[in-house]
């Protein structure tokens, strides 16, 4: 579904990613984990087009997509919920959540019943269904992140990268966090996940990549990842 060949990227003269690649099949989850600056977050960005890479390749759904426009990948069905609170303040749960769904109705993919939409994003995030006439703005830092990712969600993508989605969070939102990773989960949406939590995130992922200044170092199911030593010395605490 998503899939990146030796892609180079990075800010201004400085190279980030040094060519990484990485495939992330259709319905399935799958984590990058690496140490603070290693790269995630860049990662994320190069895929959607939020920085342009500087070589390499990234495709979606088997259609070249390198060096797009964001909003031109979002029509094509990636949506990045970033990290950090990337909401509108000064609009509503609700409204927040249906320009989530927009780029829907700009470009050839199936629009769907978007009202429908709406009410599944409320159960799945019942926070936010409470919440669903308050400003963004005024929403706490964890309900405003979960808005970031609900809001993800309502472009009813083919393919959802989530970065850091429990930063920040009290220990009981990020529980919630990882249970709603694991509904979308089930319900068969394609992820791409960067987790500061990085046994949850094999956890609930099939496959998982470690990046390393840049480069992928070790690949393979989540499974073996947790248990391979290295891994666990380096990124799982030793547990
Ligand atoms: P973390 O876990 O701390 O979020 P990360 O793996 O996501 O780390 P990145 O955010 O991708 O790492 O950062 C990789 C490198 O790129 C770092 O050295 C960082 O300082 C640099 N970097 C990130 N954003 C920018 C930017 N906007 N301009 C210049 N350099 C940047």
């Amino acid at each position: 579904m998503l899939s990146i060949h030796n892609l180079h990227a990075g800010y201004g003269k400085v190279e980030v990613l040094h060519g990484i690649s990485l495939e992330v099949p259709k319905g399935r989850v799958v984590t990058l984990i690496g140490s603070n600056g290693a790269g995630k977050t860049t990662t994320m960005r190069a895929i959607s087009g939020m920085i342009a890479p500087k070589q390499g390749e990234v495709t979606l759904g088997g259609r070249n997509v390198t060096g797009l426009e964001p909003y031109k990948i979002a029509k094509l069905g990636l949506a990045h919920s970033p990290e950090g609170r990337r909401v509108f303040a000064t609009m509503t749960v609700t409204d927040n959540l249906l320009l989530g769904a927009f780029p829907r109705f700009t470009g050839s993919r199936p629009k769907g019943d978007i009202q429908s939409d709406l009410e599944r994003a409320m159960e799945l995030f019942p926070r936010l269904k409470e919440r669903r006439n308050q400003l963004a703005g005024t929403l706490s830092g964890g309900e405003q992140q979960m808005l970031a990712m609900a809001r993800a969600v309502m472009l009813n993508p083919d393919v959802v990268l989530l970065d850091e989605p429990s930063m920040g969070l009290a220990p009981i939102l990020v529980q919630e966090v990882f249970r709603i990773i694991q509904q979308l989960r089930d319900r068969g949406v394609t992820m791409l996940l960067v987790e500061q939590f990085a046994a949850a995130a094999l956890a609930v992922a099939d496959y998982g990549y470690v990046l390393e200044n840049g480069r992928i170092t070790v690949h393979g199911e989540a499974s073996k990842l947790r248990d391979d030593p290295a891994v666990q010395a380096a990124y799982l605490g030793g547990s």
